[in-house]
Order: C-alpha cells, then structure tokens, then sequence
C-alpha cells in the first residue's frame, strides 16, 4: 500500500541537503501558538515523549523541523540530528539537551534565527509527519521589540506559513479565543481558514458546555476545524480517582495522560457530541490533512523537479561538459597523477642526478680548502707575520718526497675532506632534494590548489625519508671510513680527476673575473684603478693601517677603500688561479699520481670523486630506491586510509572551480533521485485511482 506521506518524507530526505526553489516545497504542518497555550505539550503527545526544551526565557530561538517516520520494525523511539550527524539517539533527555543548546547558539539580542533546526524521530508509536515548531514570535510580536526584529520575525513566520502548509493553531481552552494570539497570526496567513486546524488544550480547565462552545466556533469558523485536548494530566492528589497512581518515567506519563484525557471524554461524552476531541483524533485528523495536502502538492511538485533537473542537467553540460565528478574522483586522479610523475622522477632523479649533487658540493668543498691551505696570501700570527711558502716554489720542487712542510698540508686537507660528517652532508642533501623534487611535482598538479593537500604530500615525503635517515647516514659515514686512513689512486683516476680540477678551476676564475668586473662596474675603471694603486703603495711602505686622513687618502671614502681591498684580492686570486691552472694543464708533473703533493687540487678531486661513489652506492640503495617504493605507498594511507568522507569533500571543495563542478554534480544526482521517486510514487497513486474507478 503507498503511504503517500512517508514516500513524500522521504523525497524530502533527498532533497534536504539542496537548497530548492520555493516551488520544490513540500507541504508540512506548521505549530503556532502562545506561550504557556500548551504548544509544547500537544508536540510532545504526539511524538509520545518529553523532548522539547523547557523554561521561561525564550527556549525556542529558531525553527525546528522535526520529521516523524513510522517505523513498525524500530524496538524503541530514536532520534536523528542529521546536520550534526547524530544518529540513532534513544536518550531523550539528550535530545532536549541538544535541542537547548542549538537555540541557546542564537544570542538573546538576535531573539531568533531563520535557520532550521532538523530532527528527525523514529518510532513505531510515531504517525509520518513532518512538523515544524516556531519560535515562540506571537510573544515577541506582542512585546516592546525593535522594529528590525518584527520584521525578521514576520519574514521567518511568512515563510512558514504560507501554502502549501497546514496551521495548527494552538490556543488554551480557559483564556477567552478573541485574544488568541495563534488565529490570529493565522487569519492572517490563511484569512478563509482553508489550512488551519485550530487545537485548543487544557479542556480540563473548562466546564464541557463552554468547551464545546469553543470547539463550535463560529465567530472563527476553520474549514478542517476545532479538536479539543488534555495533554497534561494533572498531578497525583487532585483528581485522584482518574489518576490513582503516580507515574514513575516518561513513557509512563504519556500513559498516564492518554488514560486522563480518554476518560475524561469518555465521562463527557454527551456534552461533546459534534465536536472532535483527543490526541488520538487529533493525530489521525493530522495524518489524513496532511495526506491531502501532499496529494495536492505532487504534480507540482513532480514538475518542479523535472523543471529543476532540466536547468541543472544544461548548466553541466555546458558548464562541465557532462563529465562526472565526485570528491572521491577528483582526490585518486590527483593521487594517481602524483605517483606517475614520481614514477617519472625515478627515472630522471636517479644515482647519476645523486652524484651530480654531492660531487658538486664536495667541489665546493675542495676549493674552500684550496683557498683557505693552499692559495692564501702570508698572514700574521702573534702579531708576527709568518711567510707561507709560495705555490711558485711549489710547483719548481723537483725533489718534493722529502718535504714534510708540503705531506703535512696535503693529509690535513684531505682529513679535513674525509671528517667533514660526509655521512649527514650527503643524506640531508639527498633528503632535500627529493623534498625539493616532490615539491615540484606536487606544483605541476591541481594539488597546488589545495594547501592541505600539499603539506599532507610533503608530510608524506619527509616521513618516508626520516625512517631512513639516521641508519643511511650512519651506513654512508661506515663505508667511507677507510678514505680517512688512506686513499689508493689508479692512473685512470687520477687522469680523470686532473680533468675535473682544470674544469674547476677555470670555472672559479671566471666567477672571479665576473665579480671583479662587476666591482668595476660599480667604482668605476680610473677610480678603482686610483685606490689600489694607493693601496699598493701603502703595502710597498709597509703600512697596512690605512689613514683616512691624509692626504693621499683624500676623496677616498672608507667604502671605497673597501672595494679597493676586494679588488687587490681578486685581481691576485685570479692571477693564482691562472697560474695553478696553467701548471695543472700542461706541467708533465701534474700527469703522474706520484707527484700529488705538487698538485693538491687534483689530489683532492680524487678523495671527493671516492667519497662520491661510495656514499652514492648506499645512498641509492638505502635511500632512493626505497623512498620510490615507499613514497606512493605513504601516499595512499595519508590520503586514502586517514581522510574521511568529509575531509576527502573539504579538500575538494578548496578549490573553488571543483566545488562548482561537485555540488552541480551533486544537484544533479539528487534531482536525479528524486524525480525517480515523485515518479515512482506518481505511478501507484495513479494505479491506485485507476482500482477505484473500476470498483
Ligand atoms: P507552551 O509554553 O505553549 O509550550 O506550553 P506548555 O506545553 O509548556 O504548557 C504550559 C502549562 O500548561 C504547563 O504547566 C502544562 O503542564 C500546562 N498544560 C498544558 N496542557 C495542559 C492541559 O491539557 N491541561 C492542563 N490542566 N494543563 C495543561
């Protein structure tokens, strides 16, 4: 059997996470009324327990939506906040503490908020009904409130009273109806009384004639009429005869009530004859009303959704050329793209890339400790200044075996490469790399959109190394520690490192050259050209102190006397370097190993070129190879295993053109959804008039 009424509940399920044009509203039973009329307790016996918030200072601040679903199957009452994902609560006492705190959210100065509140409960004892409960704004109106919050308080109830829903207009039996406050915010919504039904409580504290009176109005007369009720029993003591025992928990209460009220009636039948009274009426009067209107409402409804779908499915294809996209989708395209390129990487970053970077900076090295050991200019100690053998006499030596000077400074300096810590050097270069690679990559992709997403990648790659990274810097310090005891050279290495050290030092004299020139740039050819050779004259007489104030000095600012520094000491370091690199070039010396003390920057191209390939053999292995295995691996459990669903959908809504994309996406499924079902419903309801007919 269709029960329109829940199948049109649950088309607003599917609609609920879309905001819908007016048209798409489904009908629901709006509940208006003063305070202390009883709206609260009518709500709470025909869900059948004690859920609303209580207390004087305006409890309800914003609107509550509550769904009621009739669920034969369900052992007990559970309620759904599905905004705030809380499902399947059975603690009633939390549902009222959820619901003071969500209108608590609205500061008092706001009085009230437009946005809803939606519960849902679920109940084999609840009828289907979707209910909504308004702020208590008859009060407010009625009080001395700013103009500002009387609007907003009319626009909100506008919305809600206005077709297709149905007005339950709540007013108390002992307080005269021309002061209602309830019809008469409802004469004005609905002034022919086609969708009010007009509740009045607290019967019980009428004489039945006037009651009935009430209940036969006709000063107001409401074409789904007037139902009476009692949904308070009053309390053990009065009336005992009717309530003889106290009532323990809520569900008892209900009872309880239920069994006062019926009674009541039962006793009274005569005087209410032609009216309708009790909550059980009053719910099944609910059901058939609302019923109605949802049958009146499901063409409309049924075209607006077609209308809808129709817009939203030419806004895709236009906009996003019909293809699909979910947050799912758009996080594993990124995903896979980011393994692919680092697929790529390995074959394009691999041991020769390594070695490239760590010889380079070893290189670096080599040429720091030339400068400071070999190429420095005589310096002083104590005051003294101490005399450096020249490289000149260096490179005349023809017996240099027997020159501990010479042996000395070349195993300090080639210590001083072997202890430098090549273990950490190497690894963090490596480590820095890769980061460096992956961020790269990670900014070829739509991931660079997502700042989350790009620290969870880079997370992702620093985790991976970290694993490595003490064992692999201990392993690479391990294996080049022989080089700190002794190097053995094969020709074929020196010859290659002769190469490398004429290539080095040509290209460290034209750096020099270009700084030099820039110097002059700036100075100035003749004025540099003036202060040097002013210094140089100082130097001849022996004074390095240099005298600002006299008159040689004069026009020669302490700056510029600076730069004249820096140019004597390029113009030497070239001068050096021209001549090492000519020795190195064509000297016979410079072929042989044996003569390496002679030529210690080939030597020492020979220790770093060893430490390179060691530390490159482990730092492949161990590091490289490992983190391309392990990388993409790290990647799925950081953004497959950890993210949620909702995470996995902020992350793909942070970019604004996906977000479009997704949420038109998401429309359209809906839409999709939902004309499915207004079809499938449209499709009983006519089978089931085309039985009548034929009956
Ligand atoms: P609201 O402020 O409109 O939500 O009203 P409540 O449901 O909180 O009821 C206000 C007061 O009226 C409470 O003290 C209830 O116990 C009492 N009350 C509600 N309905 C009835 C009824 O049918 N009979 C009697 N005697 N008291 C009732």
């Amino acid at each position: 059997m269709l029960n329109l009424t829940k199948q049109m509940i649950e088309l607003k399920n599917i609609l609920a996470s879309m905001d819908y044009s007016e048209t798409l509203r489904l009908p629901a039973i709006v509940v208006i009324g003063s305070q202390s009329s009883g709206k609260s307790s009518v709500l709470e016996a025909i869900v059948g327990q004690e859920f609303l918030p209580k207390g004087s200072n305006m409890v309800t601040r914003r609107p509550i939506e509550l769904t009621l679903v009739n669920t034969p199957s369900a052992a007990a009452e559970v309620a759904d906040f599905p905004a705030l994902k809380m499902f399947n609560i059975t603690d009633f006492k939390q549902v009222q503490n959820v619901l003071f705190d969500l209108n608590r959210a609205v500061p008092e100065y706001e009085c009230i908020s437009d946005d809803p509140i939606q519960i849902t409960i679920r109940s084999p004892c609840v009828p289907d009904l979707s209910l909504v409960d308004l702020p208590g704004y008859i009060q407010v109106e009625a009080a001395d409130q700013p103009v500002e919050l009387k609007q907003k308080i009319r626009d909100l109830c506008k919305k809600y009273l206005d077709p297709p829903n149905i007005i339950l207009a709540i007013s108390a039996a002992d307080v005269d109806l021309a002061n209602s406050a309830a019809l008469r915010a409802s004469k004005i919504a609905d002034p022919s009384g086609d969708r009010t039904i007009g509740i009045i409580t607290k019967v019980d504290l009428v004489e039945p004639e006037k009651a009935k009176s009430i209940l036969t109005n006709r000063k107001y007369p409401l074409k789904l009429g007037y139902v009476g009720v009692i949904t308070k029993a009053p309390s053990a003591g009065k009336n005992s005869s009717l309530f003889s025992r106290r009532p323990i928990n809520s569900h008892q209460t209900f009872v309880a009530q239920q069994n006062f009220e019926s009674s009541y009636f039962k006793e009274s039948r005569d005087s209410f004859t032609g009216t309708t009274t009790g909550t059980k009426n009053l719910k099944r009067k609910l059901i058939k009303v609302l019923e109605k209107s949802m049958a009146t409402a499901l063409r409309p409804t049924h075209l607006a959704i077609q209308q809808e779908l129709e817009e939203t499915s030419y806004q895709f294809k236009v906009e996003f050329n019909d293809r699909q996209l979910t947050p799912q989708m758009y996080l594993a395209n990124n995903i896979d793209l980011l393994k692919l390129a680092t697929k790529e990487l390995s074959n394009n970053f691999s041991r020769r890339e390594l070695r490239a970077i760590l010889k380079n900076e070893l290189d670096q090295r080599v040429l720091d400790l030339l400068a400071e050991r070999y190429w420095n200019k005589p310096f002083k100690l104590n005051g003294e200044t101490v005399i450096e053998p020249d490289l000149k006499e260096l490179a005349n030596l023809n017996n240099i075996n027997g020159d501990v000077y010479w042996h000395r400074k070349l195993d300090l300096s080639s210590n001083s490469l072997t202890k430098l810590g090549v273990g950490r050097l190497s690894t963090n270069l490596v480590t820095n790399a890769l980061i460096m690679e992956i961020g790269n990559l990670v900014d070829n992709t739509q991931l660079r959109n997502h700042p989350m997403a790009k620290r969870a990648v880079q997370e992702a790659a620093k985790s991976v190394l970290s694993a490595k990274y003490y064992s692999t810097a201990d392993q690479v310090e391990n294996c080049i520690k022989p080089y700190k005891y002794e190097i053995e050279i094969e020709d074929r290495e020196w010859q290659l490192s002769r190469e490398n050290s004429i290539c080095l030092l040509k290209e460290e004299m034209r750096q020099c050259e270009e700084v030099y020139n820039d110097l002059k740039k700036q100075v100035g050819g003749r004025k540099l050209n003036q202060v040097v050779t002013y210094l140089e004259k100082l130097h001849q007489q022996n004074t390095s102190e240099v005298d600002l104030n006299s008159n040689e000095a004069l026009g020669f600012s302490s700056n510029l006397i600076k730069k004249g520094q820096d140019a004597i000491f390029l113009r030497d370091r070239l001068s050096l370097l021209k001549s090492r690199h000519q020795f190195l070039k064509s000297s016979k010396k410079c072929k042989k190993k044996e003569n390496k003390y002679q030529c210690p920057e080939v030597y020492l191209d020979v220790v770093s070129s060893k430490l390179t390939s060691t530390a490159i053999l482990f730092l492949n292995v161990e590091l490289l190879s490992d983190f391309y295995y392990n990388f993409p691996r790290e990647l799925d459990k950081k953004f497959f295993d950890t993210l949620s669903t909702e995470e996995i959908e902020l992350f793909a809504k942070e970019d604004p053109k996906i977000k479009k994309h997704i949420e038109l996406q998401e429309r359209k499924d809906l839409l999709e959804a939902a004309l499915n079902k207004i079809e499938g419903v449209v499709a009983i309801q006519r089978s089931k008039l085309n039985r009548l007919n034929e009956e």
